[in-house]
């Protein structure tokens, strides 16, 4: 058994023990509590001292296109969003399986070091699985699915679930489909991929209402989008704009009916949040990719209001300066009056809740997955335990997956 104690435990967002510790028996959490409590449970075969840090239930990034990370500071900032994709395109044209590989192993890497212990990632190539595979992180990792025309959908879907068969999962590994967004899969295709992904039990994520292009683009057929899409052929003759706000068109196609996980809602009116919240679906909210599209006043305190679950992700390094969960609640923590324990719910039980792995991580207690991470505090301490969390001067030093220490600074 292993005890890893520092001088704080947050074991999860409304509890807070000084001098905890967690004894780890296998992959499994096997006791938590104050180290003078643990040090006397039998079987002990190494203590770890972080030292003036805090233990937290590891970090759960819900939303990272980890195959982009070697993509930092090579697209050349831009607020518009259709010129960022078509960068970004251009950027990646001539990368092959070494290329792609490089960067998600660079990506996983960053995430591990900075207290990430469960990432759900955007596949885009088959590359993805491979490489997040055979990492210690535990992952949520979603083929991603995009045609526009609607006389493709049939065969694209037959065409996922033929390549998903030859990937075989395991306890850290969970599979999921992305259907890119509302401007690159049809009404038909989000049908089929409901259809299929509700008999297999499949989550499911999405791209919605990113840009007020794509709201445009929906509800009247012009906006940047036609012109890009014509740009790189995948606009589709027959294609018709729905006439609805990017919530309402996915309530058409039948795919909140999924649950699935909405990555940013950058831009929903009232009606479309009620909608939502009756779907049960959760919201991935990218702070510092936000800011990067110079986007203001994301509605992520209406959605939690709604009883929405929310939780935090960084987006790739395409768009955001690092891979940290940490990171993110330190923006958020600066730009916004936001209480810290809703911070760190965001970031661990919201996070779990949107990947449905609720019952096994998000935080620490006895028979869930031992996943950890311990952040040191600033040396010259300031405020209370939060306070010094939340200071740019705390730092992941320790991360631990199922009971696999996979850094320790
Ligand atoms: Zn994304």
């Amino acid at each position: 058994m292993i005890i890893v104690k520092a001088k704080y435990l947050i074991p999860n967002p409304d509890n807070c023990i000084e001098n905890g510790a967690v004894a780890v028996k296998g992959t499994k959490i096997h006791h938590v509590g104050t180290f003078d409590e643990i040090e006397v449970l039998a079987d002990i075969d190494k203590v770890i001292d972080l030292g003036n840090a805090v233990i937290l239930p590891g970090l759960i990034n819900i939303h990272t296109h980890l195959d982009l990370t070697n993509l930092h500071n090579r697209i050349k900032p831009t607020t518009n969003f259709t010129h960022w994709v078509f960068q970004l395109l251009g950027a990646r044209m001539r990368w092959k399986e070494a290329e792609y590989n490089a960067s998600i192993e660079k990506g996983i890497k960053l995430s591990i070091e900075s207290g990430t212990t469960t990432v759900a990632d955007i596949a885009n190539t088959e590359y993805s699985f491979s490489v997040l595979k055979r990492s210690p992180l535990r992952k949520v990792v979603y083929k991603e699915i995009i045609a526009l025309n609607p006389d493709h959908a049939r065969d694209v879907l037959k065409k996922t679930q033929l390549e998903l068969t030859t990937i075989i999962t395991d306890n850290l590994f969970r599979l999921g489909l992305s259907p890119h967004a509302p401007y690159s899969v049809s009404k038909e295709l989000y049908q089929t991929i409901s259809h299929f992904a509700h008999e297999t039990g499949t989550p499911v994520c999405t791209h919605i209402a990113e840009t007020c292009d794509e709201i445009e683009f929906l509800t009247k057929g012009t906006g940047g989008f036609p012109s890009f899409l014509r740009q790189i052929r995948a606009m589709p003759d027959n294609w018709k704009h729905p006439g609805l706000t990017p919530i309402q068109y996915l309530n058409e196609t039948g795919i909140l009916g999924n649950h699935p996980l909405l990555i940013h809602c950058n831009y929903v009116t009232d009606e479309e949040i009620s909608i939502i919240k009756s779907s049960g679906s959760s919201v991935a909210f990218c702070p510092r990719s936000y800011h990067f599209f110079g986007h203001a006043n994301h509605p992520f305190q209406k959605l939690l209001d709604a009883g929405i679950n929310v939780g935090l992700g960084t987006d790739s390094l395409a768009s955001n300066d690092t891979l940290s969960i940490l990171d993110e609640m330190k923006f958020l923590s600066l730009h916004h009056a936001i209480p810290p324990n809703t911070l760190l719910t965001m970031a661990t039980l919201n996070g779990a809740n949107a990947l449905g792995l609720e019952s096994k991580t998000g935080q620490i207690m006895e028979g869930f997955e031992a996943d950890l991470c311990g952040v040191r505090l600033p040396n010259a301490p300031v405020g209370n335990i939060y306070s010094q969390l939340l200071d740019a001067a705390s730092k992941n030093i320790f991360t631990m997956v199922a009971g696999n220490i996979c850094y320790h600074a």
